[in-house]
């Protein structure tokens, strides 16, 4: 084919780290001439042999047009990937200066990705039938498990599906032979649209209405709201009636939730209110589960999607409406590789989709606050809680010179006392998990160190063992001074485990649960602890931030925080930011019914005028102070960021690498500014030596021009070859 007609190249995204697209032409065999953006094909790269996307058709390629190859086969007669998702796609792309090719990649599910078929595998239970429900249990006198069969179905009406009946311990045979008997019959299931109490709507109250009644106004436009209500005031109801009237229109609603907040809980919060299919979408999910979930959401069939970050990026060809819940959430920034953070991408989908986005928090980023100061955002406020409840009562205890044990004041003591004599639950939050974050020598004051991070490394009792928390090694227990040799190693600071056992001293007849990263590393102990909390199995929760996350306890009355005062200490700009949301989000777990609750906050610093700010006045004025600071120092949301991370084995590396990029931008305009190479924060972690350098803006534009010229010099680099290099564009973790 040497002469091309006009754009009758194929431009393929394909999913390789290469910040491109790379150009084919059309295979000699027919079957392409229906070929729209979206579809995947099978393409020669290489030796190899990859599945990529196609994205429009070209008349210009850098390759010589003799050295063009031809595509091997189109795999789809449908397009895969919608145009919103692909528009999606390119911006993330570009604004994220991350690999088109991948960014697509990380939009569909594996199976897809290695070039299956979008087939959805229905999945079956099964029922008990008219003959099943009429067996005379008499005549199963000596055949216990098929009795046993037939009364653990005629308690599930619904059906059961083989997952079920394999935990309930029934095993394969006797399903056959009831089978066989035709007692039980296989039926597609319908699990998820069946449920057996629908709940009704609440009554709004004003604030709830006018914010139902703003989204509703917006249905066919493209609107941010930032539904910004004190904890426990009814966000999600309000939630639940917007998409109430979205799915009258027949539309569907995606939901993004914190990594955390993805419970049964609140799934079933969904499931109880709305007759049609709601489908979460989780990082636990087996891959073909994911393919299903994935191609029912994309066929129409899904209405409501529940989902952490990445569910971002599913099929919604009838998207009416989105909501992020928690939006200043840090998990929904990923911190690896493609580093996008899903509320914004989240907000660009709606804008291409012309369609109303939710973002609801009680402690919103200072980012989306201002957004909505200046007007860009609508703001929706519910400054009261809903129902009977009222915001719980704040005090700051005062501990300098107060004898603490193991953390704990003798007040703070006398009130636990209180409350759990009253038959109510109490909270404590710790946000440091382990035994002691030192382990140290009496002799000699030698402390454990992480020999990879040089961090300290903290002490687990229970486990006996030592755990670095940066890079997750760990080592057997010391029993003996590696610098002295002398036996008598203390443990020095407190960590969650430590609280555990102070607590269970002082309330031996009372019942913990501690709930932390160590506590819920098997799969599903996080919803096991969670549904105990719930039932009142367990009095004392003891927590590090995973407890923050918009839980619903209704029996904790009291909430304390053990040590208010870390986020002053931390050379990261957004600290105090992070901490008066914690905190804030911490507190409202108090009181949420009728009974008020109460905040204990335990400080060093009980004169500092943003902790009053945060518990005597309101998050808006803690917030409107740290704007006010952002202002002076010109930090973002008032500026922008971007920062380059390299890491090597030796240090001269990373920092040379570092060093020539800064090379390529000396010269630039007065625009931008920057910082480093420095030592990152953490200087080194996992064996690996971490350098960054920042890169700031007051125009958003002006570093996105800038970055944009920089990476084509970037990847010619030879010194990149050392490093493992990123570029965070809006990093949300640094200094
Ligand atoms: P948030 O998400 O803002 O923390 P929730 O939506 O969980 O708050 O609501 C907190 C509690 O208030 C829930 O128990 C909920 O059922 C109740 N609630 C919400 N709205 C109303 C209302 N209009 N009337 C009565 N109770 C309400
Ligand atoms: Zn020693
Ligand atoms: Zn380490």
């Amino acid at each position: 084919m040497k002469n091309l007609k006009l754009n009758s190249l194929l431009q393929i995204a394909v999913g390789v780290p290469l910040r491109r697209y790379f150009h084919y032409l059309p295979p000699e065999v027919k079957g392409w001439e229906n070929l729209q953006p979206g579809m995947r094909v099978r393409v020669p790269f290489g030796q190899r042999e990859l599945i990529g996307i196609f994205t429009g058709f070209t008349s210009q390629s850098d390759i010589e047009a003799s050295k063009l190859k031809s595509i091997i086969s189109v795999i789809d007669d449908k397009p895969l990937i919608s145009k919103d998702i692909l528009e999606l796609c390119f911006w993330a792309s570009d604004y994220y200066h991350y690999p088109i090719g991948e960014v697509l990649a990380h939009s569909f599910p594996l199976l897809l990705r290695q070039g299956k078929p979008l087939a959805i595998y229905q999945d079956h239970c099964w029922c008990l039938t008219e003959t099943g429900y009429n067996v005379d249990f008499v005549t199963l006198k000596r055949a216990p498990r098929q009795i046993e069969l037939l009364s653990y179905f005629k308690k599930h009406p619904q059906g059961l599906s083989a997952k079920q009946l394999r935990l309930q311990g029934i095993s394969n045979a006797i399903i056959k032979l009831a089978s066989r008997k035709e007692w039980i019959a296989r039926r597609a299931s319908k699990s998820e649209l069946m449920q057996e109490k629908m709940n009704q709507p609440l009554t709004l109250n004003i604030a709830q209405q006018t914010a139902v009644s703003a989204i509703q106004a917006a249905s066919n436009i493209f609107q941010v709201f930032l539904l910004n209500g004190v904890t426990g005031s009814g966000k999600t109801e309000v939630y639940l009636q917007a998409i109430a009237n979205v799915l009258q229109d027949q539309k569907q609603v995606l939901v993004l939730v914190p990594e955390i907040g993805l419970t049964p809980q609140t799934i079933q919060r969904f499931r109880e209110r709305f007759a049609v299919s709601v489908m979460a979408l989780h990082s636990h999910l087996s891959e073909r589960e994911r393919l299903n979930a994935w191609g029912r959401a994309h066929s129409g069939e899904v209405r409501i999607l529940i989902g952490t970050r990445s569910a971002v990026f599913s099929p919604l060809p009838h998207l009416g409406l989105i909501i992020v819940d928690e939006e200043h959430d840090l998990s929904f920034k990923q911190q690896d590789n493609f580093r996008y953070h899903a509320r914004d991408l989240a907000i660009m989908r709606a804008y291409f989709k012309k369609i109303p986005i939710v973002l609801g928090s009680a402690t919103p980023a200072l980012e989306t606050l201002h957004k909505a100061q200046q007007g860009k955002f609508i703001h929706l406020q519910l400054p009261e809680r809903a129902g009977a409840a009222q915001l719980p009562q704040f005090s700051v205890l005062d501990i300098r010179n107060k004898r603490l044990e193991e953390g704990l004041s003798q007040p703070i003591l006398e009130e636990i006392q209180q409350h759990l004599q009253r038959g109510e639950q109490v909270m404590l939050f710790l946000n440091r998990r382990g035994f002691s974050p030192i382990l140290l020598c009496h002799a000699c004051g030698w402390m454990a160190v992480c020999k990879r991070c040089d961090k300290r490394m903290t002490y687990h009792k229970q486990k006996q063992r030592l755990h670095c928390h940066h890079c997750d090694s760990q080592a057997a227990l010391f029993v003996q001074c590696e610098n002295c040799g002398e036996k008598e190693l203390h443990p020095i600071g407190l960590g969650t485990e430590r609280l555990e056992y102070a607590l269970r001293k002082n309330f031996p007849h009372y019942s913990i649960a501690r709930l932390d990263r160590d506590s819920t590393q098997r799969k599903g102990s996080i919803e096991t602890l969670l549904q105990e909390i719930q039932s009142g199995k367990h009095q004392i929760l003891i927590g590090t931030q995973m407890l923050a996350k918009g839980h619903h306890f209704p029996n904790v009355t009291l909430v304390t925080i053990i040590d208010a005062d870390s986020g002053f200490f931390s050379s990261d700009f957004r600290a105090l930011e992070r901490m008066g949301q914690l905190l804030l989000q911490v507190a409202g777990r108090a009181g949420r019914v009728e009974k008020k609750g109460k905040v204990i906050i335990q400080t060093h610093h009980p004169d500092h005028p943003l902790l009053h700010q945060l518990f005597h006045e309101s998050y808006q004025q803690f917030a409107t102070t740290l704007l006010r600071e952002r202002v002076a120092t010109a930090l973002p949301p008032y500026s922008f960021f971007a920062l380059f991370r390299a890491e090597a084995h030796e240090v001269r590396h990373a920092m040379h690498f570092l060093e020539e990029v800064k090379k390529l931008f000396c010269p630039d305009s007065k625009a931008l500014q920057w910082l480093g190479p420095i030592p990152a924060p953490m200087p080194k972690r996992a064996g690996r030596h971490r350098v960054q350098l920042v890169i700031q803006a007051t125009q958003r534009p002006t570093l996105q021009n800038f970055l944009k010229k920089l990476l084509p010099d970037i990847e010619k680099m030879g010194s990149k070859q050392r490093v493992r290099w990123s570029l965070d564009v809006d990093p949300m973790e640094m200094f």
